[in-house]
């Protein structure tokens, strides 16, 4: 056996130690940590012959990379849609790697791993108020969750057309219908083979509106004359957090033949909000749902689950099965994740989701969103009284998209971001939205509050002074 190894092991308790004390330090310092670094990194090294031991390679990370790492699980770091992790969620996590599961199926040798996934996502549907219906799973991220969806999606619209498109490939043309897709939806269809070029773009609302017109997609829905479909609908686009219309959508399924999926990755959470809740109204009906764990939940990276409808089942094992073998009678019978989605070895993945769900509870998780929206207002009520910036949507939940006020400060609203971000108190990130340069901050983490709103306003008023200037007419970007 190998003699660092083993010593090594016989001296866990020493080791564990030294890393949950500088893991308790960043945690506890987490405020004062930049939001952004400029690292150099030397990347092109090679691998030492006898190994450095685990207390010289923590010292070497410690040197190398830990000064440069940036706060994105802090309470300021506001670009894309980025989540922290609550306490129990580390708990889970470190829990996660230390049993070192393979969650594949609840029938195996006494791995128990799969019942706990399985647990876990009922958990998360009475989070989520949605039925027992759907049937559920761990992935990587909303991506992949998409991606297990319309892969379903793409045998159900075999199935009208009596072929099995897992078996012979994807031999008719598939219309998907959407008007507002996460550039993630673009790639999963890439990567199934259903071509992103057969989206027949539905029209929004309006001009500065994300949303899904109900009266442009009936039209576009009666073009097909009746050839089966996909909707790839919204549940909060990343942009303005604008939702479709799940009410009306769900009455066009008694006229139209479609499958039904829903994009809610941070969305969804509207669910665990009383005066929010009415955004996902209908959402139940939908045939399958890609929530993200990894950003609202505030359990570590990567974590995502799908939600299908359960009737769909036989059609998931069919897209899924990690089996030459025809499949026979139902797969609930010997249910196993691995005939179920994607990836067939997998870590416990459900545990970090398991420990917070369970810790917190529906309190918890209501507190944690209603923090966030109310956080998102008041940033956003700042914004809209400073004559300096300008709202480029309503907040409608828990994202602000805004630019600088006047057509003589549009160009500069890049060199505004930059400025800012350069700052590392705080990171947001670029967007392009109704013509115009915005930017972005989304509120997903339970450490924020209102004191770092202040932090970030007075900062933000210190960077634009030093470029903006008074428009000549100041409703010029209306
Ligand atoms: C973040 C996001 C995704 C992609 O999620 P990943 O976790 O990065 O794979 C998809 N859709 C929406 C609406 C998102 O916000």
């Amino acid at each position: 056996m190998n003699e660092k190894i083993q010593s090594e092991s016989n001296e866990l308790d020493r080791v564990l130690e030294k890393v949950k004390n500088q893991g308790v330090d960043y945690l506890s310092n987490i405020n004062k940590r930049l939001t952004s670094t400029k690292p150099v990194i030397q990347d092109k090294r090679r691998l030492n012959y006898s190994g450095l031991g685990t207390d010289e390679t923590l010292e070497l990370f410690n040197k190398r990379f830990e000064p440069i790492i940036v706060s994105s699980s802090g309470p300021r770091f506001w670009g894309y849609v980025t989540g922290g992790s609550t306490p129990a969620s580390i708990v889970g996590d470190w829990l996660a790697s230390i049993y070192d599961q393979n969650t594949q199926g609840v029938n195996g040798q006494g791995d128990i791993s799969a019942n706990i996934e399985l647990e876990t996502i009922n958990l998360l549907l009475d989070l989520f108020e949605l039925p027992e219906t759907f049937l559920g799973g761990f992935v990587t991220g909303a991506t992949m969750s998409s991606f297990t969806c319309l892969a379903v999606a793409r045998q159900w619209i075999g199935k009208i057309h009596n072929k099995d498109f897992a078996k012979d490939g994807v031999t008719e043309k598939i219309n998907i219908l959407t008007a507002t897709p996460h550039s993630s939806i673009i790639k999963s269809l890439a990567l199934l083979g259903l071509g992103s070029n057969n989206i027949i773009k539905v029209n929004t609302i309006e001009n500065n509106r994300e949303a899904i017109s109900i009266s442009d997609l009936e039209n576009k829905i009666k073009t097909l004359n009746g050839q089966p479909f996909i909707l790839v609908t919204s549940g909060g686009t990343v942009n303005t957090v604008d939702f479709d219309d799940f009410v009306a959508i769900n009455k066009l399924r008694i006229k139209y033949k479609f499958w039904w999926h829903i994009d809610a990755a941070f969305g969804g959470f509207a669910a665990c909000s009383n005066s929010h809740k009415h955004l996902l109204k209908d959402w139940e009906h939908s045939d399958s749902i890609t929530i993200d764990c990894h950003k609202w939940l505030n359990v570590p990276y990567e974590s995502a689950v799908f939600f299908v409808k359960e009737e769909h089942k036989i059609l998931q094992t069919e897209s899924f099965q990690n089996s030459n073998a025809p499949y026979l009678g139902n797969p609930l019978n010997n249910f196993n994740y691995l005939n179920f989605l994607p990836e067939n070895s997998r870590r416990l993945k459900a545990l970090p989701a398991w420990f917070t769900l369970t810790a917190y509870g529906k309190e918890g998780y209501n507190d944690i969103v209603e923090n966030c929206i109310s956080l998102a207002n008041l940033l956003g009520e700042y914004l809209e009284q400073s004559e300096k910036f300008k709202l480029l949507a309503p907040v409608r939940l828990n994202n602000i998209v805004f630019t600088l006020n006047g057509k003589e400060n549009q160009e500069k609203a890049q060199l505004f971001l930059t400025t800012l971000n350069d700052t590392g108190k705080v990171f947001m990130t670029p967007t392009f939205f109704n013509n115009k340069n915005g930017i972005r901050a989304s509120f997903v983490n339970w450490r924020t509050t209102k004191d770092d709103i202040q932090i970030v306003f007075e900062e933000m008023n210190r960077v634009i002074e030093t470029m903006w200037v008074k428009p000549v007419d100041n409703n010029v970007l209306k």
